[in-house]
């Protein structure tokens, strides 16, 4: 069956990104809650066509660790992209200050199940693995958004800003600025995954904005600079897990095989973690946060400085 605005009641907004607003919305006809992005393209009904078509193909990405997708279409100048609610948002509002080495191991299986599923069922790429495009339901699931399966949509999605936080690979980085978009791989992706990872550990971006003063001094640390590592906090396995995503030579770093089967992915199939509880503590966190940031800035309208 085919979505159309007509079905849909809009619920709240549930986030915004670069390109639009995320808002909530529920499925008249079938009774499904969804979440529903609105891209904003000033574009010709000719391209928006072939957007929608494209993104047919997500009908087929049928799996345990990729949201759902419901359907898309257009109106005027937007494009309406329907997928699966997940009722505890993404990733980077959870990670509080760190997640515990368990949960780590759990969240880090079912994303690179996600991306192999990706690449070898689809053969996609995702293009933009970072904690905002990990999303977690309240059952514990963990699923990945957002990938690239639309070249007209990723062309029309000129880049405006590189933003301050960039998952981008080193070649990619080098890539840009030579404007070959050939020198995107499936191990780019690998390193976005690494980095994703350190960031969901540490609770924190790995290239901190105190240190590197400006984008250019940080991606002139991606490029040039050590990869980042996780802390010696951490176990042996997990460690090395990281390193090998984080090589800065694409043809060296770590395949989605040989990361599954490393010790790190090996030690997390024998436990048995609570995902459930996590979660229902992250979101705890969270809403305690968003609270407190609610009454600060009640205060300061109040008290004005
Ligand atoms: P960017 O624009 O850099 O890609 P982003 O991923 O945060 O950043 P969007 O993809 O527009 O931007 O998403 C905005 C926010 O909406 C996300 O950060 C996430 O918290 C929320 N969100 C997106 N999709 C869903 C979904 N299916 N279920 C629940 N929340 C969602
Ligand atoms: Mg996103």
């Amino acid at each position: 069956f085919a979505i159309n605005m007509d079905q849909l009641q809009l619920g709240e907004e549930l986030g915004s990104g670069a390109y639009g607003t995320v808002k909530r919305v529920l499925h008249r006809p079938t009774n499904v809650a969804m979440a529903m992005k609105e891209i904003r393209l000033e574009l010709d009904n000719t391209k928006l066509n072939a957007i929608i078509m494209e993104l047919d193909i997500l009908h087929r990405a049928v799996h345990s660790s990729i949201v759902e997708f419901y359907g898309a279409f257009f109106i005027e100048s937007c494009v309406y992209y329907c997928m699966e609610y997940m009722d505890a948002g993404s990733l980077d509002k959870l990670y509080g200050v760190g997640v515990p080495e368990p949960v780590l191991g759990r969240i880090v299986y079912f994303m690179v199940k996600g991306l192999k599923f990706l690449k070898d069922e689809m053969q996609i790429i995702h293009r933009d693995v970072k904690p905002t495009n990990i999303l977690l339901n309240k059952k514990g699931d963990v699923r990945l958004c957002d990938f690239g399966v639309s070249g007209q949509l990723e062309k029309s999605l000129a880049k405006t800003n590189i933003g301050c936080q960039s998952y981008m690979a080193p070649e990619r980085i080098k890539g840009e600025s030579q404007n070959a978009l050939s020198t995107y791989t499936v191990s780019s992706d690998v390193w976005s995954l690494g980095l994703a990872t350190l960031e969901i550990a540490l609770g924190r971006y790995p290239y901190p904005p105190e240190t590197y003063s400006n984008v250019f001094a940080q991606l002139t640390a991606i490029v040039h600079g050590d990869p980042p590592e996780l802390p010696d906090s951490y176990s042996e396995a997990a460690r090395d897990w990281v390193n090998r995503t984080l090589v800065k030579r694409p043809e060296s770093r770590a395949t989605y095989a040989e990361l599954l089967s490393h010790p790190f992915l090996l030690e997390d199939a024998q436990r048995q973690v609570d995902m459930q509880g996590w979660v229902a503590r992250a979101l705890q966190w969270r809403d305690a946060k968003r609270q407190e940031r609610i009454r600060k800035q009640e205060q300061e309208h109040q008290h004005p400085v």
